[in-house]
Order: structure tokens, then C-alpha cells, then sequence
């Protein structure tokens, strides 16, 4: 049985004031809903006040980027070791935001999950495809290109401790959700496709939806057999809303 996992991904949103705000309100809430496991990934420069929050919550601390690269002159990145010493247990690695605005490629987000893992933090890994693939019947082709670049350099055992995040990126911040029968085929393509490599890792694999998920249409997307839960921009930054999905996973 696997335990549905849902992350808000904050983004480059807020302010020390709004964060300790949004964090209190989670907080407030999340007590008396059945509930699945819950994370929250703040921007680098929060993550040392919204950690310390967090404590005997349940709630996890997650990071939105990491460094393939250890400790040392890499101006301006953030390394797997800092984000250990924060208190993180998942960071989100290929999010379509930075494939797409930072030229990230398959190889580089490999590179980062591996970096991740070694250091046990547990990668969340983000892939979809983009309107026009999707219009041209390449969904699947994109999302195995970029599943495979994580296999041939991590091994299939690796998803393991990993989490995959499918997120059409049509569907990312427009308000235009996937269908629950939408979503739930390609989940069910990625967990077939790691089925052919590794079976008892299939299973145990959580594949969240992502993409204008919210309080309205969670209950829906995540009745799928094949969504574990899910990674939440926009709602993630409203309490009610976030607690919303939270007990739909629940
Ligand atoms: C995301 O950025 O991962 C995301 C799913 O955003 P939104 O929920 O706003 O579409």
C-alpha cells in the first residue's frame, strides 16, 4: 500500500512574514484531518525558519533545487549537504520551470537526483510534456526520455527511494487540470514502464500529479489507482486549500 505524498512547492513566492503565516496556518490545520504524508518546499532562503516550525508536526521540509556538485566555488548554488543540514528530507529536481526558463537538461537533472540520493535526500522527480508534444502524440515518448535518463545513470533500483511528480506542463500554473483519466494513463505508462525493469519497485513507486490541482477537482484526480498524491504549486500557498488537498489524500 503506498502512502500518498502531498508537496506544496512554494515557489520564488513570499516573504519572512507571509512564510511564517502560511507555515502557522498548516500547522493550525493539519492536526485534525486524516491525512497523507505532507511536505513543504520554501525557497532556499527560508528554509532555516520554516524548518524549526515544522518540528513535531509530521510535516516534512523539502527544497525546490539542488547543486550536482559538492561544496565549493559554484557561486550562487545550494548543495545536497546544506540542505541535509537544514533538517530536508526531499528536494524537487527537474521541475519544468527549470528545464524550461534554465535550460536544464535531462542529463543535468539525472545528475542532480544522483547527488541527492547519495546524500539521502529523497528526489522528487518532475517530468511532463508540453502542449505541442502532447497535441503531436509524443506524451509518452517525452516523459520515457526523461524517466530513462534517470535509470541509465542512477539503475532502477534508485526509484526506490525517489518520488516521481507527473506534470503536464500545459497544466502547471494555468489552471487547466489533466483529467483524472488523463493523468491517470500516464502514471500508469511510468509505472508499466519501470514494471518491465523491476516490479517490486513499481509497486512501491509514489507517482504524484501535478498541475492546477486543488481543492476542487484533488478528491477526483487522486480516486486514480496510479496517483499517489501530489505536488502543489498555486494552492499550496492558501492554507484552507492546501489542507484541502492534504485530507483528500488522506
Ligand atoms: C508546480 O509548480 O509544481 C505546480 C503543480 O504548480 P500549480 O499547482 O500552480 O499548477
Amino acid at each position: 500500500m503506498r502512502q500518498p505524498l502531498v508537496a506544496g512547492n512554494w515557489k520564488m513566492n513570499g516573504s519572512l512574514e507571509s512564510i511564517k503565516g502560511l507555515v502557522t496556518g498548516i500547522k493550525d490545520g493539519i492536526g485534525g484531518i486524516k491525512r497523507a504524508e505532507v511536505a513543504v518546499c520554501p525557497p532556499f532562503v527560508y528554509l532555516g525558519v520554516v524548518g524549526p516550525m515544522l518540528e513535531r508536526t509530521g510535516i516534512a521540509l523539502g527544497a525546490q533545487n539542488v547543486s550536482k556538485e559538492d561544496p565549493g566555488a559554484y557561486t550562487g548554488e545550494v548543495a545536497a549537504p546544506m540542505l541535509k543540514d537544514f533538517g530536508c528530507k526531499y528536494v524537487i529536481v527537474g521541475h519544468s520551470e527549470r528545464r524550461t526558463l534554465y535550460g536544464e537538461t535531462d542529463s543535468l537533472v539525472a545528475e542532480k537526483f544522483v547527488r541527492a540520493q547519495k546524500e539521502g535526500l529523497v528526489p522528487i522527480l518532475c517530468v511532463g510534456e508540453l502542449l505541442e508534444e502532447r497535441e503531436a502524440g509524443q506524451t509518452e515518448a517525452v516523459v520515457a526520455r526523461q524517466l530513462d535518463a534517470v535509470v541509465n545513470l542512477a539503475g532502477i533500483g534508485a526509484l526506490a527511494s525517489s518520488v516521481i511528480a507527473y506534470e503536464p506542463v500545459w497544466a502547471i500554473g494555468t489552471g487547466k487540470t489533466a483529467t483524472p483519466e488523463q493523468a491517470q494513463d500516464v502514471h500508469a505508462f511510468i509505472r508499466g514502464r519501470v514494471v518491465g525493469q523491476d516490479a517490486q519497485v513499481a509497486e512501491g513507486l509514489r507517482i504524484q500529479y501535478g498541475g492546477s490541482m486543488n481543492a476542487g477537482n484533488a478528491a477526483e484526480l487522486l480516486a486514480m489507482p496510479d496517483i499517489d498524491g501530489g505536488l502543489i504549486g498555486g494552492a499550496s500557498l492558501k492554507p484552507n486549500d492546501f489542507l484541502a488537498i492534504c485530507g483528500a489524500a488522506g
